[in-house]
C-alpha cells in the first residue's frame, strides 16, 4: 500500500502568498501528501494582526457598523494581498458579503471565528486545483458544545473517500443544527489529528515555522537541544505544560489508530523535525524535556491526625469542584495537604473557597501562596534510573533555588517541582545544564 500523509499548516505559512507558494513546494515534493488541513492566515511579521483575531473582533463590533467595517475591510485585504500575490483566478466578493451579514447575526463568536479557515481552505484548494470539503460536514459536536469523536470519524472517512487529494480548513466544525463550533485556539492542530485517524495515515505531519521541538524554550535557553523523537505521553506532558509547538489535545485522535505525528518546519523542509511516536523512542536520553508555566498559587491545608480522617480530602475537593475549578496538583504529607491551582480558574474565588474549607475541615492552619512557577521535567528515560531527582534536586539547590512543591506521577515520566516565579528561569536553566549532554 502506498504511504499516505495528512499536512497540516499553521498560520504563519498560511501569512503571505510567498508562505503559502512554499506549502505548495511541500505537497509537490511527494505524492503521499493528499489531504491538506489548514489554519487561517497568521502574523507576517511580530507584531501583525491574525485574522482569526480579527474575526473575533469583527464579531464584538457586529452591532457597530462602522467599527465593524473598518476590521472587515482589513480582513479582505489581508486575502486580496494573497490572491493577487498568487495570481490565482479567486473572487471572494460574493463569500466576504456572505460572511459579513451572518456574523452581524450571530449569536456566538464561533461562526466569526471559523472564516479565517474557510477562506483559507477556499483559497489553497482553488490554488492547487483541489477539492475544497468543508469541516462542518466532517466534524460534529454535540448540542452541549462537546466534540463528538464517533460521528466526526464516520462522516470524515466516509466524506473524504470520495476524493482523493482535499484541502479542509482546520479549527471548527458544526453541531447537529449545522451551527459552527470552534475548538479553543490553535485548535487547526486537532483537526489534522482527526483527518488523519479518519483517512488511516501513515504520518500526520505538522507543518509551523519552528524545526520541532527543543528540550527547552529558547527564549530561556539560547539554542537549547533539538528533540529527534518523542513519545506519546511525554508529548501530552510537554505541551500541557507550555511547550506550544502543538495543541495538547492533537494526540488524541491519533493515538487510537497508532499514527505518528511529525513536526515540520515549512521554511526549512529538509530538517527532520521531530518525530512523535505511539512508544517512546530508543535511545533516549535521560529526560527529554523541560517545560513550564508561571501564574499559580497554592492552598496548603495543615490538621493533625488528618490522615485518620475518613473523607477529609474528598470534603475539600467538593468544595473545589462546588467552584468549577479545575486543579493541577495535590500533593499530601500525613498532616498536610496541598492543592495547586492556576490562577486564572481561582479568580475573584479565593477567599469563598478558603471560608468554606475553614467551616468544613476545621484544619489547623491554612497557608495560601500565589506567584507559583511549575516546571515539569519529562522523560521515559527517568523511569528505574536511581538518582535522577536526586540530580535534579541538587541542581537546584546549586543554583539557589528554593523547592516549593513536589510531585512525582508513579509513571516516574515527570517530576513537577513548584519554584517562586522569580526562580522560574534559573530552575530551567539548572535542570537543563544538568542533563543535556546525555
Ligand atoms: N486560527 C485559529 C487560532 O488562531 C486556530 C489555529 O490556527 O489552529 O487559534
Amino acid at each position: 500500500m502506498s504511504n499516505l500523509k495528512v499536512c497540516k499548516f499553521g498560520g504563519t505559512s498560511m501569512a503571505t502568498a510567498d508562505s503559502i507558494k512554499a506549502i505548495k513546494k511541500v505537497i509537490d515534493s511527494e505524492e503521499s501528501r493528499r489531504y491538506v488541513v489548514v489554519s487561517a492566515p497568521g502574523k507576517r511579521f511580530s507584531g501583525d494582526a491574525k485574522i482569526t483575531d480579527m474575526l473575533y473582533d469583527c464579531f464584538a463590533k457586529k452591532d457597530d457598523a462602522r467599527a465593524f467595517d473598518t476590521v472587515f475591510a482589513k480582513i479582505k485585504a489581508r486575502y486580496d494581498e494573497i490572491i493577487k500575490g498568487l495570481g490565482a483566478d479567486i473572487d471572494f466578493a460574493d463569500e466576504y458579503e456572505h460572511i459579513a451579514e451572518t456574523i452581524k447575526s450571530s449569536k456566538t463568536a464561533d461562526y466569526a471565528a471559523s472564516r479565517g479557515e474557510y477562506l483559507g481552505a477556499k483559497l489553497v484548494a482553488a490554488y492547487f486545483g483541489w477539492q475544497f470539503v468543508d469541516a462542518a460536514e466532517l466534524v460534529k459536536f454535540n448540542d452541549d458544545g462537546s466534540f463528538n469523536d464517533e460521528k466526526t470519524n464516520d462522516a470524515t472517512r466516509s466524506t473524504l473517500s470520495q476524493y482523493d487529494r482535499a484541502v479542509i480548513p482546520g479549527f471548527y466544525g458544526a453541531d447537529f443544527d449545522g451551527d459552527i463550533v470552534v475548538f479553543s485556539r490553535g485548535g487547526s492542530d486537532i483537526s489534522g489529528a482527526i483527518v488523519a485517524r479518519a483517512v488511516r495515515a501513515d504520518v500526520y505531519e505538522n507543518w509551523t515555522d519552528v524545526n520541532g521541538f527543543l528540550m527547552v524554550d529558547p527564549r530561556i535557553v539560547k539554542d537549547p537541544k533539538h528533540i529527534k523523537a518523542l513519545s506519546y505521553r511525554e508529548l501530552r506532558e510537554l505541551s500541557y505544560m507550555g511547550a506550544n509547538v502543538l495543541h495538547s489535545e492533537s494526540i488524541f485522535p491519533v493515538r487510537r489508530e497508532g499514527i505518528p505525528i511529525n513536526i515540520r518546519n515549512t521554511f526549512e523542509p529538509e530538517h527532520e523535525g521531530t518525530m512523535i511516536l505511539p512508544e517512546p523512542p530508543e535511545n533516549h536520553g535521560t529526560i527529554t524535556g523541560i517545560a513550564g508555566k508561571k501564574g499559580f498559587t497554592t492552598i496548603t491545608v495543615e490538621k493533625s491526625m488528618m490522615n485518620n480522617e475518613v473523607g477529609f480530602v474528598r470534603r475539600i475537593l467538593s468544595i473545589i469542584e462546588h467552584y468549577g475549578i479545575c486543579f493541577e496538583h495535590i500533593p499530601s504529607g500525613i498532616d498536610t495537604f496541598c492543592i495547586v491551582i492556576s490562577n486564572s480558574e481561582l479568580e475573584g474565588k479565593l477567599d469563598g473557597i478558603l471560608d468554606e474549607i475553614a467551616r468544613v475541615v476545621k484544619p489547623d492552619h491554612i497557608e495560601t501562596h500565589s506567584g507559583i512557577a511549575l516546571i515539569a521535567t519529562v522523560g521515559h528515560g527517568m523511569a528505574y534510573k536511581i538518582g535522577t531527582s536526586a540530580r535534579l534536586f541538587k541542581a537546584l539547590s546549586d543554583a539557589g533555588v528554593n523547592v516549593r512543591m513536589i510531585d512525582q506521577g508513579s509513571s516516574e515520566l515527570n517530576i513537577i517541582v513548584g519554584v517562586g516565579e522569580s526562580d522560574y528561569e534559573k530552575a530551567i536553566k539548572a535542570i537543563y545544564d544538568e542533563f543535556v549532554n546525555e
